[in-house]
């Protein structure tokens, strides 16, 4: 995938990824700038290693604007017993950590849309140099790799973790029965508008069993969300017979997302009246939104109809859209 002849990467860890016991640390990147000629980011890691088997790697912050994943992921680096570990965890909880620190989905240094930065590039902005470091140096490391989202601040999703149809069918059993495991009250069969750049492709590219969520969103966390996402980490943590004990097993109903017909997007710009809430069944041609003009009365607002039968996954967040927003997903129920 990447040629030989690539530069080291910038990043500089101050853990060591090898030794054994906990250590919280940072991914030093090299980013000189006015308020500091010679100064860092510095994105926090822990490892917790305990012996040599298997490796899971856990992120959260791929966009900085979505909070399930770092709240549950900071927690667990301070919580984690290492006397319960068989292996590794390596726990990243703001993989965009500029992102993250501004709150915004991409990086306020270069715009770099984390999850559209991949493989990255080590000699590319400062949002390409995280994604190479993750591709070239934590990935290899890793046997399963947990990557948390929400919707940030412009979508909001029933909570769900997700893998993806793959080609290779034995790798996508292993993320499908990882998805169970993660227990959320949804799991999906995953398809992306644009998979190309995505943390998620170069993880299934390289083999690696991948699980992704869709927790919730709007720019904040709820406590149900958060739980559904402290509860999932572990449990994949234990499927992975890295960490032990009982799967904490919950009853999830399985989602399709079989064409690109589940999405809906506006044509036209103003206020969106959600007909559905979150979780409702629709029927295909039922309008489940619609869109009043903002600039005079007396205008009949543009209706959106879906093209599947099924329930309402996911929605636009904020009460404004514009053409070209995705103001709807829907999945069919298995
Ligand atoms: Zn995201």
């Amino acid at each position: 995938m990447q040629s030989k002849t690539l530069r080291p990467s910038p990043i500089t860890p101050t853990v060591d990824l090898d030794k054994q016991g906990v250590q919280h640390g940072f991914l030093r990147l090299p980013y000189s700038r006015d308020d500091s000629a010679w100064g860092s980011v510095m994105i926090p890691i822990a490892v917790i290693r305990n012996g040599n088997g298997p490796t899971a790697l856990l992120t959260g912050g791929n966009h900085g604007d979505e909070y399930e994943g770092p709240i549950a992921l900071f927690d667990l680096a301070r919580t984690l017993d290492v006397g319960r570990v068989g292996g590794t965890v390596i726990i990243v909880p703001a993989m965009n950590y500029p992102a993250f620190r501004a709150g915004t989905r991409t990086s306020p240094i270069d715009r770099g849309n984390m999850n559209r930065s991949y493989p990255g590039k080590p000699d590319g902005t400062v949002t390409q140099k995280i994604a190479d470091y993750f591709t070239r140096e934590l990935l290899p490391r890793a046997d399963v790799v947990l990557d948390f989202h929400s919707g940030g601040r412009t979508l909001d999703f029933v909570p769900f973790a997700a893998a993806h149809i793959l080609p290779d069918k034995v790798q996508e059993a292993k993320g499908f029965d990882a998805v169970k495991a993660f227990s959320a009250p949804w799991s999906m069969r995953m398809l992306e508008i644009d998979a190309v750049g995505m943390y998620d492709t170069t993880v299934e590219e390289m083999g690696k069993v991948f699980v992704t969520t869709e927790l919730g969103g709007g720019g904040t966390a709820r406590a149900e969300t958060v739980a559904i996402a402290k509860r999932g980490a572990m449990n994949v943590l234990r499927h992975a017979g890295i960490v032990s004990g009982k799967i904490d097993h919950r009853d999830t109903r399985w989602l399709d997302m079989p064409s690109r017909d589940c999405f809906s997007f506006a044509e036209d710009e103003g206020l969106i009246e959600t007909m559905v809430d979150l979780g409702d069944s629709v029927k295909e041609g039922q309008v489940i939104a619609r869109i009043h003009p903002i600039g005079r009365t007396g205008i009949a607002p543009a209706e959106i109809r879906t093209k599947l039968t099924g329930l309402l996954a996911a929605r636009h967040f904020p009460g404004l859209v514009k053409p070209g927003d995705c103001v709807a997903v829907v999945g069919t129920v298995d």
